[in-house]
């Protein structure tokens, strides 16, 4: 049994296992943690998968990265805990498949990592007897995903920060609603105000007494456990062996290097396409091989996405070998002609996405939501350049349309059905404190309320 070690992407830290990787969130050297080498599937384990519930292909995947960290049973009966809902693979034509990622308690992809993330980070805790404050801020879905998985965690406490202009009614009670170890603060700024106090208290001296950590994508821990819905969905609808098309929407990317690890892993993928809105600075990256952020963020109608620079791409940089650090300077430019082999990227207006809402709803009578709509229109992009051929299409739907009923109604006409999990945190009395976009504030608050 041999040990996983992850490296910086800035190559100025020493490796670290997978406990000490996902403790850090970041590397010291500001880096983002990536597996030293990928561990490989063989074509044959890959093709059992065939005949295995998700839980049991999450083991199979995960215990790659885990090996000598958490014995298999503790990590089989954590991929029970984490995956009880369900993955439906629908068929939209011939060969072209959607997958819903939106089953969790909260109703969108995050939950899969958040949910994973919250059992290993339970265990690594009680492993050492430390506790640990999260602190994340938030737009919406990451809150939620995170608030719902590490509630009751023993040796977690949790801090979410979110807008309070900026957050639907439905996204709020997802987070303001659980109490116990997780407390929710609006402050009264926009979340770049939230995200500015959330940074802050990471880099404060006054404040290294508490041990705080993030839950956001730049967690290696986020990251492994989206690589397992792509073997899944390969496991369903391709044959063994046969090169699988994923078209995923995109704002941080840390769905889509999901698909990169399992391609990295042996699963047969011909093409990722990361569809972006109007924030395209990795479109236009992919095509010139020229970086150029986008700051601030443009807003847009897929909201989860409004990432203007994009935390993941040193990591897909550094899988074509290159090099880039995290204000977004090359430092060594990665093999662009292999990328734009395996990764195709378009940015799709509003306007586009709310056309092609309201086309795809006539057409198929299938509901997707703003950034599920992003991948479809992604994918038209790509077989209008390259044809599909006989391979297997599939476009990832991240969340439930309930979740963004107000642009979906708009549309169709009508409001889509809340799912059973959200209209159960919807009826919960709220409780959640608030404060002015202040840190000094904000500081008193994590010293004072450290023991929630
Ligand atoms: C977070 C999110 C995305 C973007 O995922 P990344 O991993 O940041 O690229 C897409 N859709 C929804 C609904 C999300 O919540």
């Amino acid at each position: 049994m041999s040990k996983l070690f992850f490296r910086s992407t800035n190559g100025q830290s020493p490796a670290v296992d997978l406990r000490e990787a996902m403790l850090a969130g970041q590397a010291p050297d500001r880096g983002l943690y990536f597996p030293e080498t990928f561990p490989r599937l063989a074509q044959d384990e890959i093709a059992e998968f065939a005949k295995l519930p998700y839980r049991e292909i999450a083991f199979r995947v995960l215990r790659k990265f885990s090996e000598g960290i958490i014995p298999d049973d503790a990590l089989a009966a954590m991929c029970r805990k984490a995956y009880n809902f369900g993955v439906p693979l629908e068929v939209i034509h011939y060969g072209v498949y959607l997958m819903r990622l939106d089953q969790g308690p909260t109703a969108s992809f995050k939950d899969f990592a958040a949910q994973m993330m919250a059992q290993m980070f339970g265990r690594f805790l009680q492993e050492n007897g430390r506790q640990l404050t999260i602190l994340t801020a938030t737009s919406g879905d990451t809150g939620a995903a995170v608030a719902h998985a590490f509630h009751k965690i023993p040796g977690v406490r949790v801090l979410v920060l979110f807008p309070i202009d900026e957050v639907s009614l439905s996204q709020r009670k997802l987070m303001t609603t659980l109490r116990d170890n997780v407390r929710t603060v609006a402050i009264n700024g926009k979340f770049d105000d939230c995200q500015a106090m959330v940074k802050r208290a990471f880099a404060d001296p006054d404040l290294k007494h508490i041990a705080l950590s993030s839950a956001n994508s730049i967690n290696i821990g986020r990251l492994l456990p989206q690589s397992v819905y792509y073997f899944y969905a390969a496991s369903r609808l391709a044959q063994p062996g046969e090169p699988i098309v994923f078209s995923v929407p995109s704002g941080n990317f840390g769905d889509m290097m999901g698909a990169v690890v399992a391609r990295e892993m042996g699963l047969p993928v011909r093409k990722i396409i990361a569809s972006v809105n109007d924030n395209d600075a990795f479109p236009k990256f992919l095509a010139t091989g020229t970086y150029q952020k986008i700051s601030p963020s443009r807003n847009s109608v897929s909201n989860a996405m409004n990432v203007g620079h994009p935390s993941n791409l040193v990591r897909l940089v550094a899988v074509y070998g290159g090099q880039m650090d995290e204000t977004g300077r090359i430092h060594k430019q990665p093999d662009l002609a292999a990328m734009r082999r395996d990764v195709f990227s378009s940015s799709i207006s509003d306007g586009r996405t709310r056309d092609s809402l309201r086309d795809f709803w006539n057409q198929y009578q299938i509901l997707l939501e703003p950034h599920g709509v992003v991948a479809w229109q992604g994918f038209l992009d790509w077989i209008a350049v390259e044809p599909l051929g006989d391979s297997p299409a599939v476009i990832v739907e991240t969340a439930n349309p309930a979740k963004f009923p107000e642009e979906v109604e708009k549309v169709v006409g009508w409001p889509p059905d809340v799912p059973a999990a959200m209209e159960a945190a919807i009826k919960l009395p709220e409780d959640f404190d608030r404060m002015g976009a202040d840190y000094g504030e904000f500081k008193k608050y994590l010293t004072d309320r450290h023991g929630i």
